[in-house]
């Protein structure tokens, strides 16, 4: 009886992501896209508290203004507006790393449940929901993977708290939004290194290398076959053509 009872919750579960999913999954880019983005001190510095303070919608403003202009290029007319919501103190559930499909499930349930106790209201109703993880810059390296989810539209992103960074921060959130609406990354998960021709910004050019500016879903501007460099803030990087596929801003030729 107990078990049926828990099979029937689960399959109503089921049913609410899937249509959620659905729903989820055909974007208007007629209509705006509403991001609220939620910071979050992961040390405990006091450094990234005042930053996190001195944050407002404007240090926002350059991914709505590029998103929107990228948008253009393939003939939408996209707008996107960040929203920053309240400081969040509960630290969302761990991305699991290599972990299986079952891994992969409890995590993403974890995580909306997370988001429904922790997303507070901004005011507008949100299309995508990001948790904005600030690390100390102490830490020189952080180790905790950013992922944003498809079904569900949420995502957690891992940042450096520090106002030199702000640039190459927006960078890492225009390119985590942009998975919440279908692109996938463009880049070899073992190296970093962009995958030609779709992680290019410029696959036509001659010669290849060096190029000047990164795709955004492959992060890293290629300067010869086998080196490459972050690309420091969003005016070194484009939207190509196979990203604008994925999120329907173009129509397979
Ligand atoms: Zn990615």
């Amino acid at each position: 009886m107990f078990k049926n009872i828990r099979i029937l919750i689960l399959l109503c579960i089921l049913l609410i992501v899937a249509v959620n999913n659905f729903r989820d999954k055909n974007h208007d880019w007629q209509k705006p896209v509403y991001v609220a983005i939620y910071p979050i001190n992961m040390d405990n510095s006091p450094e990234v508290a005042k930053y996190i303070a001195s944050l407002s919608d404007s240090d926002f403003k350059e991914i709505e203004t590029y998103l929107n202009a990228e948008s253009k290029k393939y003939g939408q007319n996209a707008s996107f507006y960040y929203r920053l919501g309240q400081e969040v103190k509960a630290m969302p559930p761990v991305v699991p790393r290599n972990g299986g499909i079952t891994d992969a499930i409890i995590w993403s349930l974890k995580f909306r449940y997370y988001t429904y106790k922790n997303a507070h209201d901004v005011g507008v109703p949100t299309n995508l929901r990001l948790f904005l993880q600030y690390h100390s810059p102490d830490k020189k390296i952080i180790t905790e993977t950013s992922t944003a989810l498809q079904n569900g539209r949420i995502g957690v992103v891992n940042l450096f708290g520090v106002s030199k960074r702000t640039a190459n921060n927006n960078v890492v959130i225009a390119h985590e939004s942009l998975h919440a609406f279908g692109a996938s990354d463009k880049y070899d998960l073992s190296n970093g290194s962009p995958i030609y021709p779709h992680g290019y910004a410029n696959p036509a050019q001659n010669p290849r290398y060096p190029q000047t500016q990164a795709e955004l879903m492959a992060v890293h501007i290629p300067t010869s076959p086998t080196k490459f460099d972050m690309a420091r803030d969003l005016k070194q990087t484009v939207v190509g053509e196979m990203t604008a596929v994925e999120i329907k801003w173009k129509k397979l030729d």
